[in-house]
């Protein structure tokens, strides 16, 4: 078969493309394979990385360094020792933290919940009595945070992700001139799913916008902190960089250990100014007598400080970089010199993104899905579930075995292999 580029081929050998790799794929398809790449989850040799850490709160060791009973009420915002831990990762002063419970996505949306209801520190009114409110949103993105916006009724503002952070320009000019534009969305590391690292300049530029609403939020979503595939990452922190211009109000930091120790039943982590705290501590205080000390405790005790998290994360990479090195593989062997797919080479994170010839996404999401091969849904990287040119692809490679990674890769490459052909002969 031709190596050459699917659009420089004449009519006759892009025909010749599509019947063999029709064929390719009706063989594929007669395999009835069953294999998920849909979301970023830990595969089990990963959540075997943490096992020992359920056996360090035992029925006689169950009080905090301070003395406190983690099994009784108590303890809002989280145990000191808890505090300490994440301020190192997160890169904050330990007063600058709330230790939350299981997910830091319940903490995102509460924190917009309060706002909309109550307004943030600097509101003149509460963002529900505006007669708009909007949202900046990186795309592609990840799409959990655009169902916080959509839930509440808030307008998401799609801005194009680079290859250093979000297209910082045009931002500027959207925030200057609308206050309804009450924040942003961003995750500065490792963005989920381009992979994207927030340079500093950008950091800096986001913590300086010149935003007309003055309670305007940046929601700092730093999932993937410590989730490197090869080496760390030195990053500007942002609450600093708001710090710095300053705006320390300006940011709230979200994170958390689902991806760390086990998903679902990690610890979460929010962080800001002060007084950011103090407003989130105000709120919390009417939801919860407290979070899981328990479960705070185990995490302290297995890792005793950053380093042990750091040591922890690596064992993570072992696991991870090769799924990830099989899927780059994948996508350079068979689609490369086809010039059908662009594709990101994160260093950190859980995701790839893939961008497919405009119009042909959906349809390459289908055909994997028929052939056993299930993806992230066309379009769930978007606001509002529309990618305007329907190209854009996420790709989960942390749960399936390598093998199955393999095999998951090639259905792909040929369903895009297809859906190209297709494209253009239609052209
Ligand atoms: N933020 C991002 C960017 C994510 O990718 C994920 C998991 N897919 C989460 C948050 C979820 O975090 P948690 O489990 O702490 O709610």
């Amino acid at each position: 078969m031709s190596m050459s580029k699917f659009n420089q081929l004449s009519k006759e050998d892009l025909q010749a493309q599509l019947d063999h790799n029709r064929k390719k794929y009706h063989e594929l398809r007669a395999l009835h394979l069953s294999l998920d790449m849909t979301r970023g989850k830990p595969s089990p040799e990963q959540l075997d990385l943490s096992l020992d850490m359920l056996n360090l709160v035992s029925p006689k060791d169950f009080h905090s360094q301070g003395g406190t009973d983690a099994r009784n009420y108590g303890g809002l915002d989280g145990l000191p020792e808890s505090k300490k831990l994440f301020s190192a990762v997160m890169g904050v002063q330990e007063e600058e933290v709330i230790i939350g419970g299981n997910a830091s996505l319940t903490l995102m949306h509460d924190a917009m919940v309060n706002a909309f209801i109550h307004g943030v520190v600097g509101s003149k009114k509460a963002w529900r009595q505006e007669r708009k409110v909007k949202f900046i949103c990186p795309v592609p993105g990840y799409d959990r945070h655009f169902n916080i916006c959509q839930h509440l009724g808030i307008e998401m503002i799609p801005v194009p992700i680079s290859e250093d952070g979000p297209k910082v320009e045009m931002i500027e000019d959207l925030v200057r001139k609308d206050s309804a534009i009450k924040g942003m969305w961003m995750v500065p590391l490792y963005s989920n799913p381009t992979g994207t690292i927030y340079s500093d300049e950008v950091i800096r530029k986001l913590a300086a916008l010149p935003a007309k609403a003055e309670d305007f939020r940046i929601f700092c979503d730093n999932a993937y902190a410590v989730h490197h595939l090869t080496d760390a990452v030195n990053q500007l922190n942002m609450l600093t960089a708001c710090k710095e211009a300053g705006v320390p109000d300006r940011v709230f930091l979200f994170g958390s250990t689902s991806k760390v120790t086990f998903a679902g039943a990690g610890v979460s982590v929010m962080c800001g100014s002060a007084a950011n705290m103090g407003w989130m501590r105000k709120h919390l205080f009417n939801q919860t007598i407290g979070p899981d000390k328990l479960n705070q405790l185990r995490h302290v005790r297995f890792f005793q400080d950053a380093e042990g998290i750091h040591a922890h994360m690596k064992r993570h990479a072992a696991i991870l970089k090769p799924k990830f090195d099989t899927v780059l593989q994948v996508l350079e062997e068979e689609l490369a010199a086809h010039s059908i797919a662009e594709w990101t080479k994160p260093e950190g994170g859980y995701f790839i993104s893939l961008d497919t010839v405009e119009g042909c996404a959906k349809r390459v999401v289908t055909l994997a899905a028929e052939a056993g091969v299930k993806l992230t849904a066309a379009g769930a990287t978007f606001p509002y579930r529309k990618d305007p040119k329907d190209q854009n692809i996420r790709l989960a490679p942390s749960l399936p075995s390598l093998a199955d990674i393999k095999q998951a890769m090639e259905v792909v490459a040929v369903c895009i292999k297809v859906v190209s052909a297709e494209k253009l002969l239609e052209a």
